[in-house]
């Protein structure tokens, strides 16, 4: 029994996960960015029936004609992406209460990218 948990900001949203999250990634798209108001966004993907919530369900908002993202309607934040149909769900990385216990391991949609994104381009 694995003892994953996380929320949105405020806390109207508390989440649990008996799974525990694979595929750990950072998605760069412009979808992603937009939606979370960063420039990257970490996510982790769990079967659908591994997720359940404590009490408030996130609101949905239809991104894509087949996918729909999930946020708190109180404060906004964001906590899922999921594809019409599909058993898997996408969690944010960043809402977990640990997000420490979970690497990501690549990167997609680099090409979105921001160049001030790369630390090379950065003085420090
Ligand atoms: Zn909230
Ligand atoms: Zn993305």
């Amino acid at each position: 029994m694995s003892n994953y948990t996380g929320g949105c900001q405020c806390g109207y949203i508390r989440y649990h996960l008996s799974e525990e999250p694979s595929s750990p990634h950072f998605c760069h798209c412009r979808m992603c960015q937009r939606s979370a108001g960063a420039p990257v966004v970490a996510w982790a993907n769990v079967p659908i029936a591994s997720l359940t919530y404590e009490g408030a369900e996130p609101a949905l908002y239809r991104s894509s004609e087949s996918t729909q993202r999930g946020f708190c309607p109180k404060c906004g934040s964001s906590l899922l992406v999921v594809d019409d149909g599909s058993e898997i769900i996408d969690i944010t990385l960043a809402t977990l209460d640990h997000p420490e216990e979970v690497t990501p391991a690549y990167d997609s949609n680099l090409e979105s990218s921001p160049p001030w994104m790369r630390w090379e381009s950065r003085n420090h």
